[in-house]
C-alpha cells in the first residue's frame, strides 16, 4: 500500500479527499465541481475514466462483454484526465473525448466495462493519482468505499427516481444529439437498465460513515453550501487559489 511521495497516493494517503458518491441524476456532477471551485480543489470524475476506458473498447472494435479483450484494450489505452473544476477535460491517447464520451453508445456500454475487475485495478490506481495529495473532490461510486476509504469527508446523494429520469434527460439535452435519445420515457428506461447492472457488480455502495443528502427539493446551491459547510467543520480550509 505504500508508495514513495511523488507516486500516486495509496487510499491511506488520500486524506484531502471529499467523496461523493451517489447514482446518476442526483447533482453528484454540478455539486462536485462547485465544491471543488468553491475550495480550490481539484475534481475528479471516476466516472468520466470508466467512459473513456469504454469508448476506447468500442472504437477498437471489442465486445464489450468480452472480459479478456477489453482488458487488453484498457491496458494499451491512455486514459487522462484534467482536474481544473474551471475545465475539467477526460483524454484518451491525447485526444479531448469530453463530449464523445457522453454519447449513447458509450452509456449503453460503460457498464460492462466498469464490471471487469482487471479494469476496475488499473483506473482505481488513475484516479488516485489524478486526485493527488493536495485536496481533491472525487466523485463516483465507489470513492469512499475503496478508493478513497480515509477521505476526510464522504457524502452520499441520492434522489427520488422520476427527479433523477428529468435531470438526467436535462443534461443529456444540453449535451445536443451527440448523446442521443432524450425522450424522458427513454431516458427513465436507460438509468434504470443500468442502475441495474452496475448493481450486479455492487459498485455503488454507501459507506456507513457517509452523510447521506436527498437532493430531490434540494436547489444545486443548497447541497453546495451544505457540502462545504461540512467540509469546514471538519478543518478543511480552501487552497489560497480558491475564489
Ligand atoms: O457517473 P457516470 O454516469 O458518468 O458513470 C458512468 C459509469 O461508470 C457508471 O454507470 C458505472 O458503470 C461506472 N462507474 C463505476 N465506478 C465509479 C464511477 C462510475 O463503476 N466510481
Amino acid at each position: 500500500m505504500a508508495s514513495s511521495p511523488t507516486g500516486t497516493p495509496s487510499a491511506a494517503e488520500l486524506v484531502n479527499v471529499i467523496a461523493l458518491d451517489g447514482p446518476a441524476g442526483t447533482g453528484k456532477s454540478s455539486v462536485s465541481r462547485s465544491t471543488a471551485q468553491a475550495l480550490g480543489w481539484r475534481f475528479v470524475d471516476t466516472g468520466a475514466t470508466y467512459r473513456a476506458a469504454t469508448l476506447a473498447v468500442l472504437r477498437a472494435g471489442v465486445d464489450p462483454e468480452d472480459a479478456d479483450a477489453v482488458i487488453r484494450e484498457v491496458r494499451g489505452a491512455k486514459v487522462g484526465l484534467v482536474t481544473d473544476p474551471q475545465a475539467p477535460t477526460v483524454l484518451l491517447d491525447d485526444e479531448d473525448v469530453s463530449q464523445e464520451i457522453r454519447s449513447a453508445e458509450v452509456t449503453a456500454a460503460v457498464s460492462a466495462v466498469s464490471g471487469v475487475p482487471a479494469v476496475r485495478a488499473l483506473l482505481v490506481e488513475l484516479q488516485r493519482a489524478a486526485a493527488g495529495r493536495q485536496g481533491a473532490v472525487v466523485e463516483g461510486r465507489d470513492i469512499a468505499t475503496v478508493v478513497a476509504p480515509y477521505a476526510v469527508l464522504k457524502v452520499y446523494l441520492d434522489a427520488r427516481p422520476e427527479v433523477r429520469a428529468r435531470r438526467r434527460a436535462g443534461e443529456l439535452a444540453s449535451l445536443g444529439p451527440v448523446a442521443g435519445e432524450n425522450s424522458l420515457t427513454a431516458v427513465e428506461a436507460a438509468l434504470n437498465k443500468r442502475d441495474k447492472r452496475d448493481g450486479q457488480t455492487n459498485k455503488l455502495r454507501a459507506s456507513d460513515s457517509a452523510v447521506h443528502f436527498d437532493t430531490s427539493d434540494l436547489t444545486l446551491d443548497q447541497v453546495v453550501a451544505a457540502v462545504v459547510g461540512l467540509a469546514r467543520g471538519r478543518g478543511v480550509l480552501p487552497a489560497p487559489s480558491a475564489p
